[in-house]
Formats: structure tokens, sequence, C-alpha cells
């Protein structure tokens, strides 16, 4: 089965039908990340069929573990540490009413975002900038109906630098490897400090032996206090509550 088509197949199975437009949109992406990795160093997976399944599908498991009905309605989210914009672009893709913030703070990057975000014509914007800096910044903290990171940093640290940007009564995705379950334990105090509540871990499997995943799904009961997040490096270097 070529890989686009596994795409399609693997999506229906868990849940998600995406349509031809969505479809185009996700090739030219997979097009324009090979193109810009010639200039930027974006990616190591370039394998066509390994991209789709460890890039694109990845990035939109997150929706099978948020209700369905979010997936239609106009919302926003912030995208943490977006890199080359995963999962930030396949999900502006494929749920086009929802308004997207890709934050990164690797410049390059974030060219490369604004450049894709533009030739995709999505509802998105692509932020240059550190977590601890923006989410200090009203027109940042508390807006979002949702946050999402892949791969950025420990479930403690991802807490503190995804929790301020959610909206009360919002929720923050934490896209991890096996380890989640660790990591989830040892964050559980700095989750409580920051607001964060109604924790829940997903587990799912990759296709074809591509990895195991935890999605951890947190909502958020009550605004994080000001004091949070401390000051850049410090959320990874003294992780809250450890
Ligand atoms: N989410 C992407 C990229 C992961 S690499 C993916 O899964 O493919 C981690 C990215 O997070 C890097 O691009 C790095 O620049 C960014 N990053 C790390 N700490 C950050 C912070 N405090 N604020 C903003 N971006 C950060």
């Amino acid at each position: 089965m070529d890989a686009w088509q596994n795409l399609l197949s693997e999506a229906s199975a868990i849940g998600l039908e995406l349509d031809s437009d969505a479809l185009a949109k996700l090739k030219r992406y997979y097009a324009l990340l090979i193109e810009g990795n010639k200039k930027a160093n974006l990616t190591r997976i370039t394998d066509e069929r390994e991209a789709v399944i460890k890039h694109f599908l990845d990035s939109l498991t997150v929706l099978s573990v948020l209700p369905r009905e979010l997936r239609e309605r106009k919302l926003s989210f912030i995208d943490v540490g977006t890199g080359a914009g995963f999962p930030g672009i396949p999900l502006l893709i494929v749920c086009p009413n929802w308004h997207g913030v890709l934050l990164d703070a690797t410049g390059k990057k974030v060219a490369f975002l604004a450049e894709s975000i533009q030739a995709l014509e999505l509802d998105g914007l692509a932020l240059h900038g550190r977590a601890e800096e923006v989410a200090r910044d009203p027109a940042h903290r508390d807006r979002y109906d949702l946050a999402f990171a892949r791969a950025v940093a420990e479930m403690s640290a991802l807490s503190e630098l995804c929790l301020p940007f959610v909206k009360v009564g919002g929720r923050f995705v934490a896209m991890k490897g096996s380890a989640g379950e660790t990591e989830l334990a040892k964050a559980r105090k700095a989750i409580k400090i920051l607001g964060g509540a109604g924790i829940e871990v997903h587990a799912l499997e990759l296709p074809e032996g591509m990895g195991e995943r935890r999605l951890i799904t947190v909502s958020k009961a009550s605004a994080t206090p000001k004091a949070y997040p401390r000051r850049t490096g410090m959320p990874n270097q003294q992780p809250l509550g450890q």
C-alpha cells in the first residue's frame, strides 16, 4: 500500500476520516518539509512511509483522545516547541476551524513554519520565542482552549511550559513515549500546583512497530499561579515538585 493510502486507513482505524483536501495538504506539507530540510535542520525522519506514520499520523492521534465535537468547533490551540510543525501543522490541516499558534525557540524553524502556513493557507501563526517568556504575555496567558507538545521536555517541566497558556476549562495534551507514566508519576505534584486536574493517560501503539505512545491529557481546573512559569531554563533545571 502506498504511504498515503496507509495514512488514510490508519487514521480511519483511530476514528479519523481524512477528506481529499486534507490529504492533498498533508502531501504538500511533506514536500515542503523535504525541501525545507535542505536549508534548515528540520527533521531526521525523511523516508516517506516513516514520516507519514511518525510525524503525520502521530500528530493526529491527539484527536482520538479529545471529544469528537471539538474537531468542528472554532477553537484555538498552542503547540509549544513545535519544531518543524508537529503536531501543529497536521492539526491545522485536518481541523480547518481551529486557529493555532506554533511556538518555537529556533528562528529557522519558525521561518519555515511561517512560509508553510502561508503556502497551505492555514489559520495559524508561527511565533518565535521561549515558552517561559511568551506564557507571561497577557496576549497568550490563559488564552488557549488546548495546548499540545511533543518531544520538548519531561512531564513536570512540560506542564510548567504549557499549562499557563490554557484557559480554565481547557486542556493540555502531552505526547509521550513509553516513559509517559514514569514521567507523570514525578509530575503530579507540579501539575496540581499549576492548576491542572483530571489527568488521563491513553496508551496507543503506532502501526508497523513504529513505537509506543502515551497521550497524557490534563484539564485546567484553576488559574496557574503568577509565579509560573519560572525564568528561562528553570522548569527543566529544577523540575517543580521534585
Ligand atoms: N514538537 C516537534 C519538535 C520537537 S524538538 C516534534 O515533535 O517534532 C523540540 C523543540 O522544542 C525544538 O524545536 C526547540 O527549539 C523547542 N523548544 C524547546 N524548549 C523550548 C521552550 N522553552 N520554548 C519554546 N520552544 C522550545
